[in-house]
């Protein structure tokens, strides 16, 4: 059973022409996969759709075999909880401390205060922030920063994790920090989709690559291709 399913998914924004065209995928449990093009390409909005920050004009989105149309009012945040969200400007609190921002989905989520603690310490500690809950976001590097959006996004044990840009703000030394981070997690069981322009960092993480182009999926690349 497929854990993500697009099954001829078009998505055309009012005025403009598709930013996806007829696009059909599967992914599998712990599995990670990276999607590319070139800007404008349609990566953002197939996160969109997976998150339920936008709805497919035609076609269907599956996760878990459910059907993401019928997800709707009150089931969308908890929908949310099994996906994950990490954005290339991290959209951190900035007047909260890095363990408050951590904890707010789980705070939203109604998970008990004595469960908090315990979570958000253990998902700091996963991406090396241990020792900086009590800092604002601003006392922190752009890739301490990041550290905390994924902590944030990991908090809430999502099945799924999609990544947007995530590296986009990063040197090329921190990208791959951030990468290595990711490309732990299908261990643990996280599935995880990173949209990223950048063919180079990419091609080196190894993993299956689906490359968009005006909104058309025009190549699913396994890893073995990839190397070859
Ligand atoms: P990418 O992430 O690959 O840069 P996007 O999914 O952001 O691509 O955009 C795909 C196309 O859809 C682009 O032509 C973009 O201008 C358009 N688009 C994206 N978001 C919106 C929106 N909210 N309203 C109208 N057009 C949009
Ligand atoms: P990203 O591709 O990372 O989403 P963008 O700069 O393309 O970043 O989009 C930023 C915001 O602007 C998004 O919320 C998107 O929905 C919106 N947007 C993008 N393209 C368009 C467009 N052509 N018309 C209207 N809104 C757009």
């Amino acid at each position: 059973m497929a854990l993500l399913r697009f099954d001829n998914v078009s998505k055309t924004y009012a005025g403009s022409s598709p930013a996806l065209s007829d696009v059909s995928f599967a992914v599998e449990e712990g599995e990670m996969l990276f999607v590319t093009g070139h800007s404008g390409a349609g990566k953002s909005t197939l996160l969109r759709l997976v998150h339920l920050s936008e709805r497919p004009s035609r076609g269907t989105v599956l996760v878990n075999e459910r059907n993401l149309a019928k997800v709707r009012g009150r089931k969308v945040p908890l929908h949310r909880r099994q996906v994950g969200v990490v954005f290339q400007d991290h959209r951190l609190l900035t007047d909260r401390s890095v363990f408050d921002n951590v904890a707010l989905p789980l705070l939203i989520a109604g998970t008990p205060r004595s469960e908090v603690g315990k979570r958000v310490r253990t998902v700091l500690d996963k991406v090396g922030l241990g020792d900086r809950e009590r800092a604002l976001p601003l006392q922190l590097s752009t890739g301490e920063q990041q550290r905390v959006g994924i902590a944030r996004a990991l908090v809430a044990q999502p099945q799924l994790l999609v990544a947007d840009e995530p590296t986009g703000n990063l040197d090329p030394q921190l990208a791959a920090e951030i990468m290595q981070l990711f490309a732990a997690l299908p261990a643990s069981g996280t599935t995880v989709i990173i949209a990223s322009h950048d063919l180079a960092l990419v091609k080196r993480m190894r993993q299956r690559v689906l490359v968009l182009d005006h909104g058309k999926l025009v190549d699913d690349i396994s890893p073995e291709d990839l190397a070859a």
